[in-house]
């Protein structure tokens, strides 16, 4: 299962990489100036909004104004929805990157509880049953599953929730912190 998402992985090195219907976009710009190395343009306000994980090992190359960013745990932005509006109705951005990461710590978290409850009782001073509430109450809202999967769905989710808006799903590799792109099922086979 999680060979065949890696396969929909599209490395982007040169422009002719970008699927053609995001090349001209702010998306398409996304990767040029990250993957690229596109010279920064000069930009008055907002082009698009990225969502992406809170993870530290991630960093993006664009210009300064280009992009709105919202950073959560997994890219998941079930739980930020004001934010996405307000950056669409009052920041006027058109497009969405949603970008998922590899060695996500949100991909099956569930499978973290232990350590979960032993940091925050060791760490924050909880008391271990308080901090087993807590995982047992929030953690089902954070899981991912898989990244690249939950990227996949997730964009479906905005693309239906906000149908003027053009919402693409990225995959960040931690290790050449390059960005792909993901092949849909819509688009191929
Ligand atoms: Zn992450």
């Amino acid at each position: 299962m999680i060979s065949t998402y890696m396969n929909r992985l599209i490395a982007v090195s040169t422009k002719e990489d970008i699927f053609p219907e995001y090349r001209e976009t702010p998306i398409g710009f996304l990767l040029e100036y990250h993957n690229l190395k596109r010279s920064p343009d000069i930009f008055k306000k907002a082009q698009l909004l990225i969502g992406m994980c809170m993870d530290n090992r991630k960093r993006l190359q664009i210009p300064d104004n280009f992009a709105y960013i919202i950073r959560t745990g997994g890219a998941n932005l079930r739980y930020s929805e004001f934010k996405i509006s307000y950056a669409i109705a009052i920041g006027g951005v058109k497009s969405i990157a949603l970008i998922g990461h590899n060695n996500c710590g949100m991909e099956n978290v569930m499978s973290k509880k232990e350590q979960f409850i032993e940091g925050l009782a060791e760490n924050a001073g909880w008391e271990r049953e308080c901090a087993e509430e807590h995982f047992m109450q929030l953690a089902p809202m954070f899981e991912i599953g898989s990244e690249i999967e939950f990227v996949l769905s997730e964009a479906q989710r905005l693309r239906l929730r906000y149908p003027g808006i053009q919402v693409a799903p990225l995959h960040y590799r931690v290790e050449d912190n390059l960005l792909y792109l993901i092949k849909e099922n819509e688009k191929e086979q």
